[in-house]
């Protein structure tokens, strides 16, 4: 069987489900199918928006209403017979949604509300997904990701309860997927009390490589709008490559560092059992893509990894004695408490500098628990990350010309610099 994980961009509009059916009728035959879908388009964004305003008691109605006409504008155009039942499923699940934005209830935790409403998306773009299958004469079935990818209650970045969700995922699907394809959510998962959690943004591709662990899949393909797993964005370069092939190795640094083609956790499940990961154009279908596997090449071409909205943190101790690991200690306990992430340090005699994704409210947290100690906290934020894999002097060059660069730090076969 195979994974297919189809992202916002490959359901943005009635025009990119029927490519989507396509797809799955013309590349999919003759296997059985798994489907994982994202929101809609931007959806998720739209979701988020609409629940902080809920959650700071502001109006929400209108943009609640504009993310529900946008769904049904779409559907209306897939199923021209208004008593098909996709209208009243929609319908249902609109009002859950609704529902649970009306009984936000301060102070429950921002992030466990955020999981139980921003999870709609998915919700919504899977059911006209498997409803749109269907009608155009396919066999095919709705799942609840939420009652197989079981999870703790760290909410918007749940960690996955591996034995528990293979034992179900292997116990129900391979019966059904020998008689349908199965259509289901990426980005959502579930906790033993039914509460709905999230697995981080762009987690959908995470949910795809859960599956295809679970079902031993043969492999996995996600549909993206780019032939393949670029060198770089080209929204920031020109003259992108694609790798035709690469090792599971390389993806990872690369999604580690920021690319932002594949959701980091991705990987290393589909690794642990081998099972090969194509990137595919859904524009292209036929397109050679990108293979993900089990190989080795001795020399490939440099990848470029651009993280935007950073903010560089220096920490330095107010007696001037040095950073030691007592210090180091406290620091990083902080960041951990915060769920702060590092994506560059560095340490000198009495400072240590960070590199993380800005989040104003995170650093208020932070500036105030460990300024109460015994550091003076200094900081720049939006700034830009640089990772350049298999770099040489001359990408280099071309790179760095012309920034003002605040810090820099180099290993054999990684260079990686913070400027503004
Ligand atoms: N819809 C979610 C997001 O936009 C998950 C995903 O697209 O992978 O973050
Ligand atoms: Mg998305």
């Amino acid at each position: 069987m195979k994974v297919y994980k189809f992202g916002g961009a490959s359901v943005k509009s009635a025009e990119a489900f029927k490519n989507l059916a396509h797809i799955v009728q013309t590349q999919g035959a003759g296997s059985q199918l798994l489907l994982v879908v994202s929101a809609m388009g931007k959806t998720t964004n739209a979701l988020e928006l609409v629940f902080n305003l809920a959650y700071a008691g502001k109006p929400y109605t209108q943009e609640l209403q504009q993310c529900f006409s946008y769904h049904t504008e779409i559907v209306k155009e897939l199923f021209t017979n208004a008593g098909h039942p996709v209208y009243e499923r929609l319908e249902h699940l609109f009002s859950g949604l609704e529902h649970e934005l009306q009984s936000i209830k301060l102070p429950d935790s921002y992030d466990k509300l955020y999981d139980q409403t921003v999870s709609y998306g998915e919700l919504f773009s899977s059911t006209i997904v498997q409803h749109f299958l269907e009608q155009q004469g396919m066999k095919a079935t709705w799942i609840d990701s939420r009652k197989y990818i079981q999870t703790d209650n760290t909410w918007r970045e749940a960690k996955v309860d591996w034995a528990w969700s293979e034992r179900v995922i292997k116990r129900d699907l391979p019966a059904l997927l020998a008689q349908q394809i199965i259509v289901t959510q990426g980005f959502i998962g579930g906790t033993n009390n039914r509460l709905t959690t999230t697995l981080g943004r762009e987690g959908s591709d995470f949910s795809a490589a859960i599956f295809a662990y679970c079902l031993d899949a043969e492999a996995m393909y996600i549909w993206k709008d780019v032939e393949g797993l670029l060198n770089a964005d080209p929204k920031y370069f020109s003259d992108t490559v694609r790798y035709p092939e690469i090792s599971y190795q390389e993806t990872i640094e690369m999604a580690y560092y920021g690319a932002s083609v594949i959701h980091p956790k991705t990987i290393k499940p589909l690794a642990n059992k081998k099972i090969p990961l194509y990137v595919k154009s859904f524009l292209n279908p036929t397109g050679a893509g990108t293979r993900i596997c089990d190989c080795r090449f001795e020399k490939i071409a440099p990848a470029f990894i651009i993280k935007e909205n950073q903010c560089l943190i220096s920490f330095s101790v107010k007696d001037f004695t040095f950073i030691t690991e007592q210090n180091l200690g406290t620091i990083f306990n902080a960041l951990s408490e915060l769920r702060i992430k590092i994506n560059l340090m560095q340490n000198s005699a009495i400072s240590f500098s960070i590199c993380t994704d800005y989040n104003e409210e995170r650093l208020q947290k932070l500036l105030k628990t460990l300024q109460q100690d015994q550091f003076t906290i200094q900081y720049n934020t939006g700034l830009q990350l640089f990772t350049i894999k298999n770099y040489d002097n001359e990408c280099l060059q071309r790179t760095m010309q012309g920034k003002e660069i605040l810090l820099e730090q180099r290993t054999r076969t990684t260079f990686q610099f913070v400027s503004k």
